[in-house]
């Protein structure tokens, strides 16, 4: 999704049938979401989720992929992933095609049981590192940076039931952010949490990208969570889901700010809310 520079915050961009082809043309593109069917089953049994998806994040930014309960956000994700394969189109990462997993897309997820109980902070931070091949020493050192730019240092020797949901979410975004993913993947990373600590890593994730130049891709069924967290909003609607509208949030850096409130109003309207319900859930 190109920016459109010297236009109002709110550029909302109806992109019809799912905005085919539309990807491959945008310039810098970290993660290229090309055409994509996808569904469960095979053959006869085959279940379509995602009809026909086309949208595309730039380096450094992060797309929020907003949608109701059961639309197929996960499935978009699990498919960028590289979990599940397309029916049909393609993911380019940084121009190449996904085929499996692999660690330039490392996944938050929102259960606070994905770290590994029997590992420390620390070395649920450094244990992919040395999987993917970097030494003791340098998995150490990368694993105490990463803990330093969320803030965890002090946390580095504990164990992951000594800790709230926030921290450990704060871990798992840590131990991804050390991979030095192409795309960082989120699949409603707060969605456990109770709203004061959910705004407070919401506020934290948006300066942690900034700052470290990460590319994400967002999922969340929150409006107010997508406005905040989103350079462009990615709204999806239907069954089996496709593009209803995309966003643009780059202006929000606030949620109590203007432009966030009135992106929150666009966002509703497009998805058929009352708009006094922009930063409700
Ligand atoms: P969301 O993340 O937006 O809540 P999902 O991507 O999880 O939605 O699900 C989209 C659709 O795909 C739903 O109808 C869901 O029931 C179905 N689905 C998800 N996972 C599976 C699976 N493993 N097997 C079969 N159907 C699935
Ligand atoms: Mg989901």
């Amino acid at each position: 999704m190109q920016a459109q520079d010297g236009r109002a915050a709110v550029l909302i961009n109806r992109m019809g049938t799912a905005g085919a082809g539309q990807s491959a043309a945008v310039p810098d593109a970290m993660l290229d979401v090309d055409a994509l069917v996808l569904g469960y089953g095979i053959g006869a049994a085959f279940m379509p989720a995602v009809s026909g998806v086309s949208f595309s994040v730039r380096q450094g930014e992060t797309a929020a992929l907003l949608g109701p309960s059961g639309c197929g956000k996960s499935t978009i994700l699990k498919a960028v992933a590289g979990f599940l394969r397309p029916a049909a189109g393609r993911v380019l990462v940084g121009g190449k095609p996904v085929t499996r997993p692999g660690p330039d897309r490392a996944v938050v997820f929102q259960e606070f049981d994905q770290l590994f109980p029997w590992r420390t902070v620390m070395d649920n931070v450094a244990y992919p590192l040395r999987v993917t091949g970097r030494s003791r020493r340098d998995a150490a050192e990368r694993a105490r940076h990463w803990l330093g730019v969320m803030r965890l240092e002090h946390a580095a020797d504990r164990f992951p039931h000594h800790l709230s949901g926030g921290m450990k979410q704060r871990v798992a975004i840590a131990r991804a952010l050390a991979l030095e993913p192409a795309v960082l993947l989120m699949d409603e990373p707060f969605g456990a949490l109770d709203p004061q600590t959910r705004l407070r890593l919401q506020l934290e994730f948006i300066d942690v990208a900034r700052r470290t130049g990460a590319t994400a891709l967002f999922v969340t069924h929150s409006i107010a969570e997508a406005v905040l967290v989103g350079s462009d909003i990615v709204i999806l609607d239907g069954t089996p889901s496709a593009i209803k509208a995309v966003v643009n949030a780059r202006e929000v850096s606030d949620p109590r700010s203007d432009a966030a409130l009135r992106v929150g109003q666009e966002v509703s309207e497009v998805m058929g809310h009352d708009g006094g319900h922009a930063h409700g859930e």
